[in-house]
C-alpha cells in the first residue's frame, strides 16, 4: 500500500500489457552496473551444486547465494548433458523449479533466470525423453517437415522441464570427416543445411515463444567453425571469403530467416582471428549486414581462452573487453562468475567497455526474457512434467529413424529378408544390443551414456528383430567386441570372436553391425575414421565363414571399412538412429519399410580422400565410395520430361518441373533433387550445387510432376577477385539444371 492508502501500481517493467521495449527500459533504468553485468553471465547449474565445476547432487545454499544472490547471474545452464542426480523428468523440474525461486526472491528487481540446455536429439539431458536420431540422419531423410516435428517436440519436452532455452540446431556444414562433431550437423550441403536449420529453428520456437512448448533456439557455431584446418575440434581455420560466403554462411541466414532467438560464437578461429574477438564478424556481418537482432552467446569459457587458447589477449581484462567490444552479450561459463563480473565492471568504469555496450548486450537479454514469458511464467508444473515426458512420441523416433536409414548396398536383391525362408540368423557386433551405441554423445552425459545405469528407454537391433521375426526364426546373437579398442584384452577379443563366427556358421544370415562408441566435440576427433582392431577382426572372421552377410553401421560418419562393405551383400548405414533405432533396422531388413534415405555427405573410400564433397570445385577429382546422395530402395524410380524456364532474371525465379515415375512394385518416398551448374563465369563453381528438393510419396507404378520454383539468389557466389570483394550475387550467364541424369539449359540475365 502507499502512503496515501490506494495500492501502489507495479512497476512498469512488471505490468504484462506494457509492450517489451516499454518494459526493457523501465527495467533497465532501475539496474545497477552489477546487476546488468550479472545479466552478461551463465554459469553451470554444477557450481549450484556444489564448490566444483561437476559437483552434482542437492543445490548448495553458499554457491548459490555467491552465484545468483551476490553476484546476480542471469543465466544458468546444464551444460554437455551435465545433469542433477537421479536424473528423471520430476527431479529436473523441481532443480529449475527452485533455482528460479531462489534467483527470484534474491533478486531485487525480481529478473527471473533463463535456463539453458544441449538438447540436440530430443532432450537427451533426461531419461524417459524421447530421443531422436543425431541430425546427421535427420538430413539423409531430406525431410523438411520431419525436422520441423522433431524440434517441435523436443521443445515440448525442454520447457516442460523448466527450460527455456536450447543450444541448438547447428548450422556448420560438414566438410571433414575427422571432426569430432560431424554427426552434429546436417551434412556437406550448404542448401540442405540451411533448409534444415529452418526447420529446426521454426519446430522449436514457434510463432510464440512464450508458450509452454516452446523455447529460443540457439543458432551454432557462428561462423566458419567445421573447418579446422586438420580436421581437430577448435583448431583455426583458414578460408577465403568466398568459402565463408557461399559454403558457411547460409545455414546462419537462414536461423535469421526464421527468427533465431541466439546465436553461439565458433570457439575457434578465422583467418588469424578468434570468432570471439572479431568485430567484423560478430558486429559487422552478423548484425548489421544479416540484421541479427537477438542474444550473442559466447561458447564455453571462450573468453579466458583468448589468452590460454588463441593467445590474442595478454590478460583476461583485455580478452573481456575484446569479446564485448566485438558484439558477445554473454559469456557461457567465465569460469568463475565473481572475477567475470568484476573485471567487466572495471572495464566499464575505465571506459574499456562503453556503459552503451553493456545497455544493448543486457536489453536484448532482458528482451528474451520478457519474450519467454518468463517474468509471468517463471515456474514449470512438477506434478504435469512425467505425464508430459515420459509419454515420449515414439512414432516420431520411429519414423525419423526409418527415414534415416540408408542403404547402400543391395547385391542380389538380397534385402528385404523373407522371414518365411529363414530358419536362423545371426545377429553379431557392438552396434546390435546397444542403446549406448545407437545414442552416441550428448546422451544423458556428455560423452554419451556410458553407464548401464543411466541408459535412456530404446529398441536395440537385436530386439527390434527378434520382435520382427516371432518364435519362427532363431535368433543367434553374439555381441562379439567392443565398439572401441581396450588394452591387454587379446584374448577376451579372441573368445569374442570365435562366440561370434559360431553363431554366424549356425545361420542362414548373418546380420553384422559395426559401431562407434560414442562421443562429442573434440573426444571424437580422429585421424583414421576406422573401425576399431577387434572390429577389424571381427569383420574379417565372420566374414570368412562364408554366410550370405547384411553389414550395418551404427555410425556418426563414414567409417572407413570400404573391404568390409566390399564383402558383404548388402550395406545399410544407420547412423546414430536414437530410441527406435532397432525397430527401423528391423523394419528395412525385413521389408516392413521401404529404405528411401540419401547421403547428405560423401563416403570417402579411405581417409587419405579427405576433404571430399561433393560440391568441390572443378579439378578436385571426385572418386568417393558412395557419392552425395547414394540411397538405394526396394522400388525403381524414372525421371522424364525435365523442363526449364529459359530465361531467368536475376531476382526472379528458376521454374523448373519433372516426371518422377514408381517403375516398380512397392510403393515408396524418391527424392528429388534439383542441382546447378554454372558455365564459364569466370571463377571456379562446382559442377553441380544443389539448389532445390522435394521428398515425394509414389505409390507401385504412380507417376508424379514436381513442380520447382526456385529463387535465382540460390547461384548467388563471390564473383571475381574476394579480396576486392566477398559479397554474393547472381552472375548472368549460361546454367544448366541436371536432375537424375537429365539436363536443361537456361539463361540468367
Ligand atoms: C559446445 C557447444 C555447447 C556448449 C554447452 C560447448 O563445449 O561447443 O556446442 O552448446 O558446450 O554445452
Amino acid at each position: 500500500m502507499a502512503a496515501d492508502g490506494k495500492t501502489k501500481a507495479a512497476p512498469v517493467y512488471l505490468q504484462e500489457n506494457q509492450s517489451i521495449e516499454k518494459r526493457v527500459k523501465a527495467l533497465l533504468k532501475e539496474m545497477t552496473l552489477k546487476e546488468k553485468v550479472g545479466q552478461m553471465t551463465q554459469i553451470n547449474a554444477t557450481v549450484l551444486m556444489g564448490n566444483g565445476d561437476w559437483d552434482r547432487g542437492p543445490l548448495n545454499e553458499q554457491t548459490m547465494k555467491k552465484v545468483l544472490k551476490d553476484n546476480h547471474v542471469g543465466s544458468i545452464l546444464s551444460g554437455g548433458g551435465a545433469s542433477p542426480l537421479p536424473n528423471n523428468p520430476e527431479e529436473w523440474a523441481k532443480l529449475t523449479n527452485a533455482v528460479q525461486k531462489y534467483a527470484l526472491e534474491n533478486s531485487r528487481l525480481k529478473i527471473p533466470i533463463i535456463y539453458g540446455v544441449d538438447a540436440v536429439h530430443g532432450h537427451n539431458n533426461i531419461i524417459g525423453a524421447t530421443l531422436y536420431p543425431h541430425n546427421i540422419g535427420l538430413s539423409t531423410s531430406w525431410n523438411r517437415s520431419l525436422v520441423k516435428e522433431v524440434n517441435k517436440q523436443t521443445a515440448k519436452e525442454v520447457r516442460a522441464t523448466g527450460v527455456h532455452w536450447n543450444f541448438s540446431p547447428v548450422g556448420d556444414v560438414a566438410r571433414d570427416i575427422r571432426w569430432g562433431r560431424y554427426y552434429e550437423t546436417f551434412g556437406e550441403d550448404p542448401y540442405l543445411v540451411s533448409e534444415m536449420n529452418e526447420e529446426a529453428v521454426i519446430g522449436q520456437q514457434g510463432k510464440d515463444i512464450s508458450k509452454n512448448n516452446a523455447v529460443a533456439a540457439t543458432g551454432k557455431h557462428f561462423i566458419g567453425y567445421s573447418q579446422p584446418f586438420n580436421g581437430m575440434d577448435r583448431a583455426p581455420g583458414d578460408m577465403s571469403a568466398r568459402t565463408l560466403r557461399e559454403v558457411f554462411l547460409p545455414p546462419f541466414e537462414a536461423q535469421i530467416k526464421a527468427g533465431v532467438k541466439t546465436m553461439m560464437i565458433n570457439s575457434g578461429a578465422v583467418n588469424g582471428v578468434p570468432v570471439h574477438a572479431s568485430k567484423y564478424l560478430l558486429t559487422d556481418l552478423l548484425r548489421k549486414e544479416l540484421g541479427f537482432k537477438g542474444v550473442v552467446v559466447s561458447d564455453w569459457e571462450d573468453i579466458i581462452k583468448l589468452v590460454t587458447v588463441h593467445k590474442t589477449a595478454a590478460n583476461y581484462k583485455e580478452a573481456i573487453a575484446m569479446s564485448i567490444n566485438a558484439g558477445v552479450d554473454m559469456s557461457m561459463v567465465p569460469i568463475d562468475a565473481v572475477e567475470y563480473t568484476k573485471l567487466l565492471i572495471e572495464l566499464v568504469n575505465e571506459g574499456g567497455v562503453s556503459q552503451k555496450r553493456i545497455d544493448e548486450a543486457v536489453s536484448r537479454i532482458l528482451t528474451l526474457k520478457f519474450e519467454l514469458g518468463l517474468f509471468e511464467k517463471p515456474y514449470v508444473n512438477e506434478k504435469k512434467v512425467n505425464d508430459l515426458i515420459l509419454n515420449g512420441n515414439s512414432a516420431l523416433a520411429l519414423q525419423s529413424a526409418r527415414e534415416s536409414m540408408t542403404l547402400l548396398k543391395n547385391e542380389g536383391n538380397l534385402l528385404p529378408l523373407k522371414k518365411e525362408q529363414l530358419k536362423s540368423i545371426a545377429v553379431i557386433g557392438p552396434g546390435a544390443n546397444s542403446i549406448s551405441n545407437q545414442m552416441g554423445g550428448w546422451t544423458i552425459e556428455w560423452q554419451g551414456a556410458t553407464n548401464p545405469k543411466e541408459q535412456p528407454p530404446g529398441v536395440t537391433i537385436l530386439e527390434g528383430i527378434q520382435k520382427a521375426v516371432g518364435k519362427d526364426v532363431k535368433v543367434n546373437f553374439a555381441e562379439g567386441v567392443p565398439a572401441a579398442d581396450k588394452e591387454n584384452n587379446s584374448a577376451e577379443i579372441t573368445k569374442a570372436v570365435n562366440a561370434a563366427v559360431k553363431a554366424a556358421k549356425n545361420s542362414d544370415v548373418v546380420v553384422l553391425t559395426v559401431a562407434e562408441k560414442p562421443y562429442a566435440e573434440g573426444e571424437g576427433n580422429t585421424t583414421t575414421a576406422d573401425l576399431s582392431q577387434a572390429q577389424k577382426e571381427l569383420v574379417k572372421a565372420v566374414g570368412a565363414a562364408g554366410k550370405k552377410t547384411i553389414l550395418v553401421g551404427v555410425t556418426g560418419r563414414p567409417v572407413m571399412m570400404t573391404d568390409a562393405i566390399n564383402k558383404s551383400d548388402a550395406f545399410l548405414a544407420a547412423f546414430l538412429p536414437g530410441a527406435e533405432g532397432g525397430t527401423a533396422v528391423a523394419d528395412i531388413l525385413f521389408g516392413n519399410y521401404n529404405p528411401s534415405g540419401e547421403l547428405s555427405f560423401t563416403w570417402p573410400k579411405n581417409i587419405g580422400q579427405v576433404p571430399v564433397y561433393y560440391n568441390s570445385l572443378p579439378g578436385s577429382g571426385y572418386d568417393p565410395l558412395f557419392p552425395f546422395e547414394a540411397g538405394l530402395s526396394y522400388t525403381t524410380y524414372e525421371y522424364s520430361s525435365l523442363k526449364v524456364g529459359a530465361n531467368v532474371k536475376k531476382n526472379g525465379n528458376i521454374q523448373v518441373s519433372v516426371n518422377v515415375k514408381n517403375t516398380g512394385g512397392r510403393d515408396g518416398d524418391e527424392i528429388v533433387q534439383i542441382y546447378s551448374d554454372q558455365k564459364a563465369g569466370g571463377i571456379l563453381t562446382p559442377d553441380r550445387k544443389l539448389i532445390g528438393f522435394e521428398r515425394v510419396s509414389l505409390k507401385a507404378g504412380e507417376t508424379k510432376t514436381v513442380t520447382f520454383k526456385i529463387p535465382a539468389s540460390q547461384l548467388a557466389v563471390v564473383p571475381g577477385d574476394v579480396f576486392s570483394n566477398s559479397k554474393r550475387e547472381v552472375m548472368p550467364g549460361q546454367y544448366e539444371i541436371l536432375v537424375e541424369g537429365q539436363k536443361a539449359p537456361f539463361t540468367v540475365n
